[in-house]
């Protein structure tokens, strides 16, 4: 009866192949992998790169046997970087099943290791393939020659929290064991002679535990003191404790100047550092050397609020667009911030909301700035003291790159859209990125080789994005 029904059914859905009529199946690997498959981008691309050039190490070759084609390992990185496959293991397993796979490496399948030290070894190279991608968009005239967008996001190390140790971290954990110790040690002396001993036996366990723990507290304390930034990660020793969204992460922080026109990434960086305030004209620079231009316009968050960057970047004709960080909270209160201070250059003095001038009083030198002071002697007698300082007299500070800043603040004020602009572009790349990478990290250890991984991620959203927008067929033409 169940047969019979089962046999109904069957006939109501579309039936396969027989697994073994052969003759049914395509006769070349090449009739398995679709016209318009990145596969082929990737094989016509990878074909024409100048290996050699860009500085691939040849992979040595084993007694009696030739070493693989650097040609042959990138194409099988590509493809992983383009179909979320990034382990070598993964990928030593999908070299010897996955039939795009066998098709580009024309049924080589080289082992895990061979393929894990291939990106261990050619970084700089794998990051000039990067490059050469974006050169090639260029020629495509896919990018601007006017407006790009910087951003950074973090993205996590494979190095545990649990295995991140800063100064703070560690006085916590420290306190946190010196209070079992304390707890453990109160139980013990409530006990006596007469209390059995598999009372005591498990809190003299847990306290030795504990004593244990304190020792190793102590020598990496040591360690993390002597270590650079006094920070200490165990697993990967470049990887640093950061914030995230409002929670911490131990990561790197990723930099990337993306096109404004079709959100390609021109240039990337990655850095241990967790903050993006000297990232500004490095970044900058670089997308504007990818560029080839002579005149180029950035947008950042005001993360990247520098003087000095700011300064940096207008004398190498990089015009910049990012608002101010929001530090005082003079305003909020109902108090008058220095924006409320008119400086007139000609006299080299302020002038305060109650019309008094604040005259030069010395120049000296804070956080590697040359500063100006100012302030003026009627302050004691002002009716509006208690709106502008707590003190006898107002000082207002002048440094070297306030001309620089006040000019960047007019040119955001006349560009309201830009902002806007720069939530639009940057969300593409970054969003498109850390889906790929879902809850996972970096798989290797050091800046150096995560920063391999982010070129090969790097260089799988571009190749992807050009596909969308030109297609398979007009892609390889152009290439
Ligand atoms: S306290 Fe001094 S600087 Fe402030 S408004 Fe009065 S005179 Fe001007």
């Amino acid at each position: 009866m169940l047969l019979s029904l089962l046999g109904g059914d069957m006939s109501k859905f579309i039936e396969g192949d027989n697994r073994h009529q052969t003759t049914l199946f395509p006769e070349r690997v090449d009739d398995f992998v679709s016209e318009d498959s990145s596969v082929r981008v990737v094989d016509v691309f990878v074909d024409r790169l100048d290996i050699s050039g860009l500085g691939f190490k040849a992979i040595p070759a084993e007694t009696g046997r030739p070493g693989y084609n650097p040609r042959t390992m990138l194409k099988i990185y590509i493809y992983g970087y383009l179909n979320q496959i990034h382990s070598s293991r993964k990928l030593e397993r999908e070299a010897g099943r996955n039939v795009e796979l066998m098709w580009l490496t024309q049924r080589l399948a080289p082992d895990f290791k061979t393929i894990a030290d291939f990106r261990k070894d050619n970084g700089e190279a794998i990051r000039l393939v990067c490059r050469e991608f974006v050169m090639l968009c260029r020629k495509l005239d896919l990018l601007t020659d006017a407006l790009v967008v910087i951003d950074g996001s973090k993205f996590k190390a494979v190095n545990n929290r649990d295995k991140n140790f800063t100064r703070a971290k560690m006085k916590r954990r420290i306190e946190e064991v010196d209070s079992s110790i304390d707890r453990y040690l109160t139980l013990l002396s409530e006990t006596d002679d007469q209390t059995p001993q598999h009372e005591t036996q498990p809190i003299k366990d847990k306290l030795e535990a504990m004593q244990e723990e304190m020792d190793r507290l102590k020598k990496l304390e040591v360690r993390m003191l002597e270590a650079p930034g006094k920070q200490l990660s165990l697993t990967d020793p470049d990887a640093r404790s950061m914030k995230s969204r409002g929670t911490g992460i131990v990561g790197y922080n990723v930099q990337t100047a993306v096109d404004a026109k079709h959100h390609l990434i021109l240039a990337h960086e990655v850095t241990n550092k967790g903050i993006d305030r000297h990232q500004l004209l490095k970044m900058a620079e670089s997308a504007k050397a990818t560029l080839g231009v002579e005149q180029l316009e950035v947008v950042a968050d005001r993360g990247y609020f520098k003087g000095e960057e700011i300064k940096a970047c207008d004398d190498a004709n990089i015009t910049t667009y990012l608002p101010r960080p929001l530090t005082s909270g003079n305003r909020k209160k109902g108090m008058y911030t220095k924006e409320d201070f008119t400086f007139h250059a000609d006299d080299d003095e302020f002038e305060c909301p109650a019309g008094e001038r604040l005259i030069w009083r010395f120049t000296t030198e804070e956080k590697g700035q040359t500063v100006s002071k100012y302030w003026s002697s009627n302050c004691p007698n002002c009716d509006q003291r208690n709106r502008c300082t707590t003190s006898n007299y107002r000082r207002v500070t002048r440094g070297e790159y306030d001309d620089a800043v006040k000019l960047l603040d007019q040119r955001v004020a006349s560009r309201p859209d830009i902002m806007r602009t720069r939530r639009c572009v940057v969300e593409h790349p970054f969003g498109t990125l850390k889906h790929w990478m879902g809850a996972t990290h970096f798989l290797m250890k050091k800046t150096e080789h995560v920063s391999t991984e982010m070129s090969l991620q790097v260089l799988a959203y571009n190749i992807k994005r050009v596909i969308n927008l030109l297609g398979v067929k007009t892609l390889i033409e152009a290439i």
